[in-house]
């Protein structure tokens, strides 16, 4: 089964294209770190495969469903690249990661048992649950990008789309992240696809790399990068084996 299917889409914003005629699709257990430099429209890749950009061309399939027919959200969480306090406000931690499955329930509804021992496990795993009864307002950064992953993680999504998640985080909450993601990718076969600068440490966790820079420069394992002679003369053969981590 193909989690994600991207058939030759093209985005613009106004009257500049951001990328056009991009294919590949994601496999069941994948874990993917998608880098390129700033601008270069991973961001916006992202949101267009969640139904949050229009694109201008193209077709997309969330597990196998045309984009426009998908409906089971909760099977995904999302990490965006930039939070909006506003969305959320006024609300307490626990309160902003119960929201992480307003698709399984109405919103109204009062959260389940199972479910505030599962929001509990989280603010634990993340480190926060001191915090959980606070009002959102008073968190520092870190610890909202927390709560923020804890919301993307509650539904137990099949799929975890994560735009540069650990920004804010420090070095030893940042490595601790790593290792419950790459534990969820290998223990439970959770999709990953992590947006991330860590290009030198990326090939440490994630299965697959695609670089890319308003198209898709690279899209493979790490091994098939390392070995890639035009990789060799894209990057040049230093910074490919910073890369690729395995020299
Ligand atoms: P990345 O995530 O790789 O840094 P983005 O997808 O955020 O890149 O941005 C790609 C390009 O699209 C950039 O030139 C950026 O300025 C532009 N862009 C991003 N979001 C918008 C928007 N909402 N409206 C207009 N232009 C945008
Ligand atoms: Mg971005």
């Amino acid at each position: 089964m193909s989690v994600i299917t991207v058939n030759n889409l093209s985005v613009m914003y106004e009257k500049e294209c951001v990328f056009s005629d991009i294919s590949f699709s994601v496999e069941k257990g994948d874990y993917i770190a998608l880098a390129g430099p700033n601008g270069s429209g991973k961001s916006t890749l992202i949101k267009t495969i969640l139904s949050l950009v229009k694109p201008i061309h193209g077709s997309i399939f969330l597990f196998d469903k045309p984009l426009g027919d998908f409906k089971d959200w909760n099977k995904i969480g999302y990490v965006p690249q930039k939070l909006n306090l506003s969305q959320y406000f006024p609300a307490t931690v626990k309160e902003v990661v119960a929201m992480g499955l307003v698709s399984k329930q109405s919103y109204f509804s009062k959260i389940k048992k199972v479910d505030l021992e599962r929001i509990d496990y989280l603010l634990n795993l993340m480190e926060i649950l001191q915090l959980k009864d606070k009002n959102i307002n008073e968190l520092s950064g870190g610890q909202l990008q927390r709560a923020i992953i804890a919301r993307a993680l509650v539904s137990n999504p099949e799929l975890l789309i994560l735009d540069e998640p650990t920004t804010a985080l420090d070095p030893n909450t940042r490595e601790r992240f790593f290792i419950t993601l790459k534990d969820l990718n290998m223990s439970d076969n959770v999709t990953i696809i992590l947006i991330t600068h860590d290009t030198g440490g990326a090939g440490q966790y994630a299965k697959k790399l695609m670089y890319f820079d308003s198209k898709i420069v690279f899209y493979g394992t790490f091994d098939d990068f390392c070995s890639s002679e035009s990789m060799s003369s894209y990057f040049g053969y230093n910074s490919q084996h910073i890369i690729c981590h395995k020299h």
